[in-house]
């Protein structure tokens, strides 16, 4: 199987303050697949680290106040073009993030207030018609 993941997932330090969110129960899930690490804030162009960012009514904007919409619909696409050129069989992506999310994000409100609802590219990578969990799904 080819499972496209959230690259902060394996343990690359690509999260928006220079960290990680290695996942063990992801890595388990990975082993022996065929695997296609992804961070579409990086691939949008945004540098590590990064002012965290929220989605306020449909715009994706810092939380110092700096439109970032077109750089995360940047690395939207980049990621639907990657998907649509390996064609991964499962996609699974970073919980809450304004990109990755799939469960859940923020609301914009930067008070830690959580919305069902995806980010970016879990939307993008869904209505695209990919198979794409959250990793607060992976056992
Ligand atoms: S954009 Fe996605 S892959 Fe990149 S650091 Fe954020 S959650 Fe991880």
């Amino acid at each position: 199987m080819k499972i496209m993941v959230s690259a902060c997932l394996m343990g690359e330090n690509c999260r928006y303050d220079g960290g990680n969110n290695l996942n063990d129960d992801v890595l388990r899930m990975l082993a022996g697949n065929e695997v296609v690490p992804v961070c579409p804030e990086q691939l949008g162009g945004l540098p590590t680290p990064r002012v965290p960012s929220e989605i306020c009514d449909g715009v994706v904007m810092t939380r110092d106040g700096t439109d970032v919409d077109r750089e995360f619909r940047a690395g939207a696409a980049a990621c639907l073009n990657i998907a649509m050129r390996e064609k991964p069989d499962l996609v699974v992506l970073q919980s809450r993030s304004p990109s990755c999310g799939v469960n859940q994000r923020y609301d914009g409100t930067f008070t830690g207030t959580l919305v069902r609802g995806s980010g970016v590219t879990a939307q993008l990578l869904l209505q695209s018609g990919f198979t794409v969990i959250d990793a607060e799904d992976v056992q």
